[in-house]
């Protein structure tokens, strides 16, 4: 999955330090990430701290993120394409394709903290700039006090089963046309268990019982923590879908869930999983 880069290791506690000269400029654009591409192979890298005109200027503006092995990330407010030679801004989501993955992964997880930071220039509550807290991954309010931690939204994926049988769907309104498992985001006062019950229902009309967690995935395109589980229906097994959210939903026999070409994804594990009959029971 997206997040598995062994024997790469990923360092999120928050020790900001000056960058070293290799270390990583991530920079972000309207859902587009500035990255060096090798053709054909798809070998991906960005920009190095060396690289950045007038770099002791700016090296005051870098926002540190994480490091991944000894190699520091670092987020760079505004760049042109032409600041750096042989980058180009491309979608975020082109990181799923590429390699190396822990390179990918870092785009795409410097993306979320960039969406983050960017959010929380100002302060919600009094509108004055919001400043870095020096101890930890914090922005806070000089004017109010207010302050704010990194945003997560939890979110459940689904697999339903009966059996040898598991429900798949396809979204409605969506270019996404990959099956998919149910899926949807926690609400305030439940758990994450409730998220799970609560879903089903709403999407396909089940009850369900026997709730088993699976794994989970940081999905960071939207900002999402997701927990899998497995569940199995209770009772009647006939699916009401709901078509504001759904195109469809069906059984599948294990013998027919296929993978969907890529792996870098919670859902599509769950999928080959079942079909292999590995999920928990
Ligand atoms: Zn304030």
């Amino acid at each position: 999955m997206i997040q598995d880069i062994a024997p790469h290791i990923y360092h999120n506690e928050y020790h900001p330090s000056a960058p070293a000269e290799d270390s990583y400029l991530l920079c972000y654009q309207e859902g587009k990430i500035l990255l060096r591409q090798k053709e054909p192979e798809g070998e991906i890298s960005f920009p190095r701290f060396r690289e950045l005109k007038e770099k002791e200027e700016h090296a005051g503006e870098l926002i540190y993120l994480f490091t991944i092995d000894e190699d520091r990330f670092y987020l760079l407010g505004s760049a042109e394409e032409n600041d750096f030679p042989g980058c180009s801004f491309q979608e975020i989501r082109s990181l799923r394709l590429v390699h190396p993955q822990y390179l990918a992964f870092a785009g795409i997880t410097g993306y979320q903290l960039f969406r983050w930071y960017e959010s929380r220039r100002y302060c919600g509550c009094c509108g004055a700039p919001m400043a870095h807290s020096r101890t930890e991954r914090q922005m806070y309010c000089p004017a109010c006090g207010h302050y704010e931690y990194p945003v997560l939204s939890p979110a459940v994926i689904v697999g339903i089963t009966n059996g040898d049988r598991l429900v798949m769907s396809k979204y409605e309104g969506r270019a996404f046309t990959n099956y998919a498992l149910i899926a949807g985001y926690a609400e305030i006062g439940e758990t994450i268990e409730d998220t799970v019950r609560r879903e089903v229902m709403e999407e396909v009309g089940l009850r369900v019982k026997n709730i088993r967690y699976y794994k989970s995935q940081p999905w960071s395109f939207s900002g999402t923590l997701l927990f899998g589980f497995f569940c199995d229906v209770d009772g009647d097994d006939t699916l009401t879908v709901d078509h504001s959210e759904l195109a469809m939903a069906e059984w599948f026999h294990r013998s027919e869930i296929r993978g969907q070409g890529n792996s870098s994804s919670l859902t599509n594990e769950m999928m080959l999983v079942f079909a292999e009959g590995k999920e928990p029971r």
